[in-house]
């Protein structure tokens, strides 16, 4: 039997505003325990909640980047669970009328095909605190911090086929999210959050299987790998005789499985209702004018730009608008060098090796994207020879200055003397009298024993044309 894969997910991403979404409480992450929660995040009698118009406008940006229809009226709702980290007892969501609508998204898949995959809604929600498992001798500890933390929900269809899709996907939206400056997508701290629905059906079968949801899966690789085993799970539960029943699961990367965490609740298990306390969100033309006004050029435009402008790969261009400060600084030094192709090169080929290495950030680069420009404008003028290049460049890394003063201080200069060549030349032709008569009668390859041992004696640095054409003047003698 051959069985197709279908996915859809779910993904929480938090929104970086400043306070809470129905309260003035600090979101900042890692606060001592309980520190950043009001009366309003716990639901206290009394309390009423105010809607946070950040929160609004980023869930906006968001409609408008995915191309979705903005809700001119929607609804907060309740979803009414009893958990520990819940003091409220509910949750405020949206449920029927979610502000973002439908949109889609492109992935490029392996192939370089696209595929477009649906987005069916977003909508704004708080989050609930957290449970601390470790550290309380057997007791489990309550963090209200992260009570009322404003999230977008963003809901795809069941559009992906494969733990690939998925991730690409996923990938997508968190790199959309970032662009656009509604989160920070940090997903060690949990602002970044995905929920895997899955399930399997024969090949050619028209409806969907039983799906099961793997739960908070915070890293890509998890997701892939959470997804490839749930898929054989299923598939090896059905062809054994059993039944998938609709769950929510969690994924143990330490084991790489899934397992089973408790039996997936209807909507009506939620009896959502509209918050009394709030009234309904609308939003008229300007606020939305204003609200995406200042929307940056989005990954797919600025992708198809470099492919256009600076003649990228398709690659390439995917590589250096991965995020907004990749794509920012790869742009200053194609700009600043007027060589777009080399400053592709040394981006995604020295620059992102160092910085993965040293395990920071584009933004913490010791090399600036002037520092590179300047790099690149020696290697073009002949100061310097593509080989020796490396080596300034390893020079600006570690704090040795701009190209020209790192040039200078490791005396890296290329020798264009034509005199100073000749007479380098003229010495290792004398010494190796053996090897000038193999070349001179016939044998051609000695050439590149020559090359070599220029290049030896002048540290690299003689220049490569240069030597080649005298050579084989003092050869041929
Ligand atoms: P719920 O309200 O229970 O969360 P939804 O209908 O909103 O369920 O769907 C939640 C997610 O599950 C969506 O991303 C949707 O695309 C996905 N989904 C729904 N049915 C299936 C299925 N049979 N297989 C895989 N994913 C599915
Ligand atoms: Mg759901």
């Amino acid at each position: 039997m051959q069985w197709e894969t279908v996915i859809g997910l779910e993904i929480h991403t938090q929104l970086a505003t400043q306070s809470k979404i129905f309260s003035g409480a600090p979101t900042a992450f890692g606060a001592d325990p309980n520190t950043q929660a009001c009366a309003i995040d716990l639901g206290l009698p009394g309390v009423l909640p105010v809607l946070n118009v950040q929160a609004v406008r980023f869930a906006v940006r968001f409609g408008k980047a995915i191309e979705a229809e903005i809700a001119p009226r929607s609804i907060f709702a309740r979803k009414n669970y009893f958990y520990p980290d819940l003091p409220k007892g509910y949750q405020i969501s949206q449920y029927e009328l979610p502000v973002v609508g439908k949109g889609q998204v492109e992935i490029v898949l392996d192939e370089g095909t696209v595929k477009t995959i649906g987005v069916t809604r977003a909508h704004l929600e708080e989050d609930a605190g957290k449970s601390l498992h470790e550290d309380f001798q057997g007791f489990t500890g309550i963090d209200l911090n992260r009570a009322g933390t404003p999230l977008l929900e963003i809901v795809s269809e069941p559009d992906m086929r494969s733990p690939q899709e998925a991730v690409a996907y996923a990938k997508k939206i968190h790199q959309i999210v970032r662009y656009i400056g509604i989160s920070d997508g940090n997903m060690q701290e949990g602002s970044f959050r995905m929920d895997a629905n899955v399930s399997v059906r024969p090949v050619g079968q028209a409806e969907f299987g039983t799906r099961a949801e793997i739960k908070n899966v915070n890293s890509f690789r998890f997701l892939e790998k959470a997804i490839q085993f749930e898929v054989e799970r299923q598939i090896d539960l059905i062809e054994g005789g059993g039944t998938v029943v609709q769950e929510t699961r969690l994924y143990d990367a330490a084991k790489d499985e899934t397992r089973s965490m408790r039996t997936k609740e209807e909507a009506n298990d939620y009896r959502y209702f509209p918050d009394p306390d709030l009234l309904p969100l609308e939003i008229d033309a300007d606020f939305l004018a204003e609200a995406v006004a200042d929307l940056p050029e989005l990954p797919d435009a600025k992708r198809a730009r470099f492919q256009a402008d600076y003649g990228l790969s398709e690659y390439d261009a995917d590589l250096l608008t991965a995020s907004r400060e990749l794509a920012d600084y790869f742009e200053s030094v194609a700009k600043d060098s007027g060589e777009p192709k080399l400053a592709a090169n040394w981006v995604s080929g020295e620059l992102m090796a160092a910085l993965n290495k040293a395990e920071c950030e584009i933004g913490e680069s010791p090399v600036s994207a002037a520092m590179l420009a300047g790099l690149i404008a020696r290697i073009k003028d002949g100061t310097i020879s593509g080989k020796l290049a490396k080596q300034v460049f390893e020079g600006m890394w570690n704090g040795g200055g701009d190209a020209d003063r790192v040039i200078e201080s490791q005396g890296l200069k290329q020798i264009t003397d034509t005199g100073a060549i000749e007479s380098m030349i003229d010495a290792i032709v004398a010494a190796n009298p053996a090897q000038v008569e193999q070349y001179r009668s016939g044998k051609d390859k000695i050439f590149g024993f020559f090359v070599g041992q220029v290049m030896k004696q002048s540290g690299g640095k003689a220049n490569p044309g240069q030597v080649n054409e005298i050579l084989r003047r003092k050869l041929q003698g």
